[in-house]
């Protein structure tokens, strides 16, 4: 007779185990829409077995189960079950570098910013447009950045697509050798604000300065824990339907426009095949390698002293 504590492990199990079936049928069906639409894609990321096994096992132990014997890919941009190992890497660098940051005696600055892009353009397009606007702000606003403190910025694109087309976005995290008042980060906000609007008249598109957002982050490790998190969101949009309901994980642009992930549910579980139009562009845009979507510092390198800025912030 096993002991009460033997059955609740094996109970445990059985438990993981349907929730690991249903996450790999959930797998299954967005691997499946990735191979309709990557036919170059020759074998199915988490659901194919790798070469030198003769199938897809499963490992079980005291109150766990694993699947073993599965092929991956190794394609972080387009694959969800490989995208969402990096997403938590990140999620865990910037909650580390925040935590870090505000240890030493540092402050943090959450930096959105957006364009109103001309509606016949190609996500190529806007992401050449978003990218170099984004290079003119780094160039003409070092010397204030410099003067508010930032040593170092973290940056995450968002990709969302709606009826306008694709909107891509700027999120940054602004690492500052202390903490800064709301008055002096409204400052920079409306300095930067105003020249992301110049750039973005250069280039052809409109930024109403005040939809561009300067938020002071907290120093707690709730706060660290709520912007990464943000900035990873498609952790829950590959892993969930609809992603989280949380309005931490709700963008401005969330409520009318779907991210590539969403899509990808929406393609592969709800047979919306207008889905598959953007997909496509996504596809080939992201596998492109022109684009970088995420810049995220590997260690802070704090500098030791206010008196000598060290200002290498990471590269856009
Ligand atoms: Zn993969």
């Amino acid at each position: 007779m096993p002991k009460p504590s033997d059955v609740s492990l094996a109970l445990e199990a059985a438990f993981k185990f349907e929730e690991r079936v249903a996450s790999l049928e959930r797998a299954l069906a967005l691997a499946e829409m990735r191979a309709v639409l990557d036919p170059e894609a020759n074998f199915v990321c988490g659901v194919s077995a790798e070469d030198d096994c003769a199938g897809i096992g499963l490992k079980l132990g005291p109150g766990s189960v694993q699947f073993v014997g599965r092929k991956t890919c190794g394609i972080t941009t387009i694959c969800p079950r490989c995208g969402k190992k990096r997403l938590w890497t990140q999620r865990r660098r910037l909650e580390e570098l925040l935590l870090e940051n505000s240890a030493g005696g540092g402050g943090a600055i959450l930096v959105s910013l957006s364009l109103d892009f001309p509606h016949h353009l190609s996500l190529a397009q806007r992401w050449t447009i978003l990218r170099d606007a984004w290079g003119g702000l780094t160039a003409s606003t070092r010397r204030r950045r410099a003067a508010a403190g930032v040593f170092r910025r973290a940056r995450i694109v968002h990709l969302l697509h709606g009826t306008d087309g694709w909107h891509v976005h700027l999120h940054c995290v602004y690492f500052l050798l202390a903490p800064i008042s709301d008055s002096a980060a409204s400052t920079l906000a409306t300095a930067e604000a105003k020249r992301w609007s110049e750039l973005a008249t250069q280039h052809g598109c409109g930024a109403h300065s005040d939809i561009q957002t300067y938020t002071v982050i907290g120093d707690t490790k709730e706060d660290a824990k709520r912007v990464s998190s943000y900035l990873t969101k498609a952790v829950e949009e590959i892993e969930y339907d609809r992603g989280s309901d949380s309005p931490m994980f709700t963008c401005r642009l969330d409520r009318k426009n779907k991210s590539p992930w969403q899509l990808l549910n929406d393609a592969s579980l709800r047979g919306d095949l207008a889905a598959q139009v953007p997909l496509r562009e996504w596809m080939q845009v992201v596998g492109s390698k022109n684009f970088k979507q995420q810049s995220i510092p590997t260690a802070l390198n704090r500098p030791v002293t206010g008196d000598d800025h060290d200002t290498r912030e990471v590269a856009a």
